[in-house]
C-alpha cells in the first residue's frame, strides 16, 4: 500500500502513523495511507512558511507566473487521472470529477496571469506637492483549510491566489479526501516554487486545526467548511488579531415560478438538488414553487428522479455517486426522518441502497408539502435530501427564498422578465442565477455569500486579492 507523507519545507515528512483512504463506492477499494500530522507537523511547517517568506514575497513576477502556469497545465494534462482519483475518494461521478479537476487547472492559469496584473493607483495629495501611492503587498504565511467535497478546486482557488501574490502557505486538506490534496502538492513542489513557500499538512481538524489557526506564526486564515468549524475559527483568529475568511454552509433556495418551462425548472432543479449526491455549498434544498405550477412539477420531479441512476462513481452512465462518508449518510436518513416526523411527505426515494458494491449509496430524497419552517427546510442537510415548499405567487416566493439564516445561492426559474430582474435584486444571496442551477460557477468571477455563509472578502477572480493582499499608502514629497 502507498504510503503519503506531509510536505514540508520541501521535503516529505512522516507524521504518526498512517490513515487508510477508503473509496465511498467500495469500501474493500483503500486508494492509499496517508500519514496523519500533529501540532509538531504544523509548527515545522509554519517556521519553514515564515523561513521562505522574505524571499518568495520579493520574488519576480515573472517566477511566480511560470510556476502557477506549469501547475495549472500539468493539471489540465493529468485531468482524467487526477479526476478519476477524486471521483474515487469523494464519490462524484468522474465526468464531474474531471471538470473539477479542470477547473483546479484553470485556476492555476488564471492566477498565473494575475501575477502580472496587480495594479495599485497613484492619486495626487490634498497637499501641495505631495504625491500618494497604493499598493497591494502579500499578507505573509496563510493557513488554508479546506473541506472534502471539493477535494482538489478548493485547495486551488485558496493556494493559487495565495502564492500569486506572494504569500506562503501551509494548507490542511479535509481528512476524508487527503489524496488530490496530496497529488497537488506533489504537483507543486516540481513546478520550481521554493522549498517552504508551500507546505502540506494533513490530519484531523479536532487534532491539527487549532494547532494552525492558532499559531502566532499565521497571518491569516482561509477557510471553507461548516458554519460550526468557521464561527471557532473566527473565535481564534479574532483573538490572535489574524485576518480570515470563512465560506460556510447554505440552504438554497430554487424559485418556480408558474410561467416557467416546466423541463427547464425540473431539469435545474435535479441538477442542484441531487448531482455531486447535493453535497455542494451551492446545492439547493428548498424548491420553492408557485401554487398553479405545483402539481405538474411533483409530478414532473417524480418521474424525472425514477430515471436516475445512482451508483459505483467510476461506472458510466451514473449520474450519482454515493454520499461520501457512514457519518454523512447517517446525518442524510436522519434528516429523512425528521421531515417525516415534521409532517412532509417523502414524495420520492429517501432510503439506503444496497448496490453490488459495498458502498454508501442512498436513493436521492424529494419531500413535498414541507412548510419553510420545518427543520429540513432551515439547517443544512448536505445530501440528496430536497423538499419542496409551495407558495401563493411571486411576491410570498421572494420572501421565503430569503427567510433563511444563509445566504450563499438563489435561484428562479421564470419567463418573466420582471420577476427574473426583481430577483436578482432583492434575493439576499451571494450568487443568484436565473434559469440556471444554483450549482455551477465560473472560476474567473467572485464566489460567496452574504449572512450565515460566508464572512471576509470574496473568493476567485480578482476579488481574491482584497484576501491575499495587504494595502499600503505610502506618501512622497516630490
Ligand atoms: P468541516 O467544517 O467539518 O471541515 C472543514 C475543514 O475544517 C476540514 O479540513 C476539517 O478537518 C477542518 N477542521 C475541523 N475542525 C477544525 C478545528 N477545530 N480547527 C480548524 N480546522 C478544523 O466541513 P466539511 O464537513 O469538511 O465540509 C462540508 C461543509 O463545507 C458544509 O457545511 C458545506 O456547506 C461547506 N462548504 C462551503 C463551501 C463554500 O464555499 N461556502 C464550499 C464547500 C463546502
Amino acid at each position: 500500500m502507498t504510503q503519503h507523507n506531509n510536505l514540508i519545507k520541501g521535503e516529505w515528512v512522516a507524521g504518526n502513523g498512517y490513515s487508510p483512504n477508503l473509496n465511498p463506492s467500495n469500501l474493500s477499494d483503500v486508494i492509499g495511507e496517508y500519514t496523519q500530522g500533529d501540532a509538531s507537523h504544523v509548527d515545522a511547517a509554519v517556521q519553514a512558511a515564515r523561513a521562505a517568506f522574505p524571499a518568495w514575497s520579493t520574488s519576480g513576477i515573472q517566477a511566480r507566473a511560470d510556476a502557477l502556469d506549469k501547475i495549472g497545465s500539468e493539471i489540465l494534462a493529468r485531468k482524467e487521472e487526477l479526476g478519476t482519483l477524486l471521483a474515487r475518494e469523494e464519490g462524484k461521478t468522474k465526468p464531474e470529477g474531471i471538470g473539477e479537476a479542470a477547473r483546479a487547472g484553470n485556476i492555476f492559469k488564471f492566477f498565473a496571469g494575475e501575477c502580472l496584473r496587480l495594479a495599485g493607483e497613484t492619486l495626487p495629495s490634498v497637499r501641495p506637492g505631495i504625491g500618494v501611492e497604493i499598493t497591494r503587498e502579500p499578507v505573509g504565511v496563510v493557513g488554508i483549510i479546506t473541506p472534502w467535497n471539493f477535494p482538489i478546486a478548493i485547495p486551488a482557488w485558496k493556494i493559487a491566489p495565495a502564492l500569486a501574490y506572494g504569500n506562503c502557505v501551509v494548507m490542511k486538506p479535509a481528512d476524508l479526501v487527503p489524496g488530490c490534496a496530496w497529488a497537488l502538492a506533489e504537483i507543486i513542489s516540481r513546478s520550481g516554487i521554493p522549498a517552504g513557500v508551500f507546505n502540506l499538512v494533513m490530519g484531523r481538524g479536532s487534532v491539527i486545526g487549532d494547532a494552525l489557526v492558532g499559531h502566532p506564526g499565521i497571518d491569516a486564515v482561509s477557510f471553507t467548511g461548516s458554519q460550526g468549524v468557521g464561527a471557532r475559527i473566527a473565535q481564534a483568529c479574532a483573538t490572535g488579531l489574524k485576518k480570515f475568511q470563512l465560506e460556510m454552509g447554505g440552504k438554497n433556495p430554487q424559485v418556480v415560478l408558474d410561467d416557467a418551462d416546466l423541463k427547464t425548472a425540473v431539469e435545474l432543479c435535479v441538477q442542484s438538488a441531487f448531482f455531486s449526491t447535493g453535497q455542494r455549498c451551492t446545492a439547493s434544498s428548498r424548491l420553492i414553487v408557485t401554487q398553479g405550477i405545483y402539481p405538474k412539477f411533483i409530478e414532473a420531479m417524480k418521474e424525472r428522479m425514477a430515471g436516475l441512476k445512482v451508483g459505483d462513481a467510476l461506472a458510466q452512465g451514473i449520474d450519482i455517486g454515493p454520499v461520501s462518508s457512514q457519518s454523512q449518510l447517517e446525518q442524510d436518513l436522519s434528516y429523512v426522518e425528521i421531515g417525516k416526523g415534521e409532517g412532509a411527505v417523502l414524495a420520492a426515494g429517501g432510503g439506503r441502497l444496497k448496490l453490488a458494491t459495498d458502498g454508501f449509496y442512498m436513493a436521492p430524497a424529494l419531500f413535498s408539502e414541507s412548510a419553510a419552517a420545518m427543520r429540513i427546510n432551515r439547517e443544512e442537510i448536505f445530501g440528496p435530501v430536497a423538499s419542496v415548499i409551495r407558495v401563493k405567487d411571486y411576491e410570498e416566493a421572494l420572501a421565503t427564498a430569503n427567510d433563511t439564516p444563509f445566504g450563499l445561492s438563489a435561484g428562479i426559474a421564470t419567463t418573466s422578465l420582471k420577476h427574473a430582474t426583481h430577483f436578482k435584486r432583492h434575493s439576499q444571496a451571494g450568487m443568484v442565477m436565473v434559469n440556471l442551477p444554483t450549482a455551477g460557477v465560473d472560476y474567473h468571477v467572485p464566489f460567496g455569500g452574504r449572512k450565515g455563509s460566508s464572512y471576509g472578502p470574496r473568493e476567485q477572480g480578482r476579488y481574491a486579492q482584497e484576501f491575499f493582499t495587504t494595502v499600503k499608502t505610502a506618501y512622497t514629497l516630490a
